[in-house]
């Protein structure tokens, strides 16, 4: 397992509802230093792309972000969440549906932030049916701009949105991919990555997290 899977086993709790709980350590309370490690392996597995900027979405993928940014030394762009339909020409707009609040929200970007000047990399904390990242993608398209890929913590890939994402052509990086999780048993089950660096340890995939 990598650092993140450690932690994940350690400290995640598996709710209903296909939901995993971060929030002592990534989401609510934050680990610094992790996300600082987290930080250095998005900036190690995309160090050959041509990164300007990188882009995210409040609130929670702004942690994950800023320690990507840091390590690539651009600047960190989060598009806000705006109830305000008076959106006046000066914005990429997109829609996003909430997976875990199940309501939708514009979300915004100023066009002065982004342009087809920029190769971006998008970050966020969690994949699941892949919205947030389609509204960010569609932000960086609208703005003329390079997706140079996407860097997720956290995909359940139990969901459709890291499918959806890679068949459009997409480099998606994902640190833990979670193929299964029971509330009942709290059972997390992390899908083996070639890429991984160090040695593999297939047999300690599936782990009881209490
Ligand atoms: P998607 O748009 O891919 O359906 O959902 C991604 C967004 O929903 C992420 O930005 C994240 O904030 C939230 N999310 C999705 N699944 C989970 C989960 O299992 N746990 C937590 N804490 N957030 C999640």
């Amino acid at each position: 397992m990598n650092f993140l899977e450690e932690r994940i086993v350690k400290d995640g709790v598996v709710k209903p509802g296909n939901v995993l709980k971060v929030d002592s350590f990534l989401n609510h309370q934050m680990d610094i230093s992790l996300l600082n490690e987290i930080g250095r392996e998005f900036h190690r597995r995309f160090a050959d792309c041509p990164i300007t900027k990188v882009l995210t979405i409040e609130a929670s993928g702004i942690a994950i972000a800023y320690p990507v940014a840091s390590e690539f030394g651009v600047p960190l762009v989060f598009a806000k969440k705006s109830k305000s339909i008076n959106i006046d020409g000066e914005m990429y707009v997109a829609e996003v549906e909430s997976f875990t609040h199940k309501n939708k929200n514009q979300v915004v970007v100023s066009r002065r932030f982004l342009g087809p000047e920029d190769h971006v990399l998008i970050i966020d904390d969690f994949l699941a049916n892949g919205c947030a990242l389609q509204g960010l993608i569609s932000i960086v398209e609208a703005a003329g701009a390079t997706v140079e890929g996407l860097g997720i913590a956290i995909e359940k890939g139990f969901q459709i949105g890291g499918r959806v994402i890679r068949n459009l052509g997409y480099r998606l990086e994902s640190l833990a991919i979670v193929d299964a999780m029971d509330d009942e048993t709290g059972t997390i089950t992390f899908r083996p990555q070639d890429e991984r660096p160090g040695p593999r340890q297939p047999d300690r995939n599936q782990v009881e997290t209490r």
